[in-house]
């Protein structure tokens, strides 16, 4: 088998103290493993312009550039709102990247690598530097308003900790604490946790080209199955052909590529090319905005729908979904603005639905 230079990435179920910021781990769901411990983004920038929730944490990567010293650590975070009504087809207003990074010599972590000891693990983590949110993970600027020993980002978050955990706990004497503390505090708000592996994508031998008559039967196969849209689940047969013409060499590219590797969550490939879902909604280069520093930004890794399936989001009949997430990184890497956190551009890409 011939090697790609694609990095696929893959959720594995792991114990949460590897995942700490100590570890500079790629993950999946439950709390951001910040990389720079302080300061941490911007409350405001965690905020959905729309409904005015608080983002949730999706998944961060883990992508050092070893050319540059200022870029030996480097992670790429996406955050989006939990509220799928501001889910938009072909919009990306309900995400939020960041991307932080640090030399090899930094006043957080040693220079060395970390040794893979739980007892150690929490040390060092953005708490030492300040107050953490007990729900989301992120800046927190409240307490709780009787004891002040919990912190908050926001009053959503005091009222939503307030009503699965605190309220049996605030102010109860000690001894009870330590009781209550036992149990393992609720959270219906984080993503459930995952790390994210890697490895590099392996391409068969070149196969010949699939007949026509191959082709439209992979094609209807799709449209049976849930990933398809409801409302191309129910086009004629007839309609399929002019359909798959129009669109879905797009499509038959990507499904077949995925195929090779079903599970991945993940394609990793700076500076390279992505995997479209359709040919409908691909960025031109005016679309895709410079960085803060005026570099222009170049496309990093994308998500896959595969990821969908681990995120438990699609219980309700509305949901959050996507074709795929593409992260476009500013090309030089830059300092800029990494005092904190640099916010960089997502591009979000539907499956397509035939109506134009
Ligand atoms: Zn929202
Ligand atoms: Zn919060
Ligand atoms: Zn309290
Ligand atoms: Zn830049």
């Amino acid at each position: 088998m011939a090697e790609s230079s694609v990095e696929l990435g893959f959720v594995e179920k792991r114990a949460s103290w590897k995942l700490k910021s100590k570890f500079f781990p790629s993950k999946v769901g439950g709390f951001p493993s910040w990389l720079r411990l302080n300061p941490l983004p911007n409350h405001e920038d965690l905020i959905c312009k729309a409904c005015k929730k608080h983002f949730v944490f999706l998944m961060q990567v883990y992508a050092p550039i070893l050319e540059n010293e200022h870029s030996f650590h480097r992670t790429i975070y996406i955050f989006m709102c939990p509220n799928a009504k501001c889910n938009k087809k072909f919009s990306h207003d309900n995400f939020v990247i960041f991307r932080s990074q640090l030399p090899r010599k930094n006043e957080f972590y040693s220079f060395e690598p970390p040794e893979e000891i739980e007892k150690l693990s929490s040390s060092p983590s953005a708490e030492d530097y300040q107050d953490i949110c007990e729900i989301c993970g992120c800046f927190a600027s409240l307490r709780c308003d009787k004891c002040s020993n919990k912190k908050y980002c926001s009053e959503d978050h005091k009222k939503n900790d307030w009503e699965w955990n605190h309220k049996d706990v605030c102010e109860n004497d000690e001894k009870d604490i330590g009781k209550k503390r036992q149990k393992k505090l609720k959270n219906y708000f984080l993503l459930p946790e995952f790390e994210l592996v890697t490895e590099i994508e392996q391409l068969p031998p070149e196969a010949p080209e699939k007949s026509d008559e191959e082709k439209m039967k992979e094609y209807r196969q799709f449209m049976q199955s849930a990933k398809a849209p409801k409302d191309l689940q129910d086009t004629q047969l007839d309609d399929l052909d002019s359909l798959m013409k129009k669109h879905d060499k797009t499509f038959n590219k990507f499904q077949k590529r995925i195929k090779l590797e079903p599970e991945q969550v993940l394609r990793y490939q700076r500076k390279g090319v992505p995997l479209w879902v359709s040919s409908e909604n691909i960025p031109s280069n005016s679309d895709i905005p410079p960085c803060c520093c005026g570099a222009k930004r170049d496309f990093e890794f994308q998500v896959m729908p595969q990821l969908l399936n681990y995120l438990s989001l699609d219980q309700v009949e509305e949901s959050i979904d996507w074709g795929t997430l593409l992260i476009y990184t500013c090309s030089k890497s830059c300092q800029y603005g990494t005092d904190g956190y640099c916010k960089e551009f997502l591009w979000k890409q539907d499956f397509s639905d035939s109506k134009e």
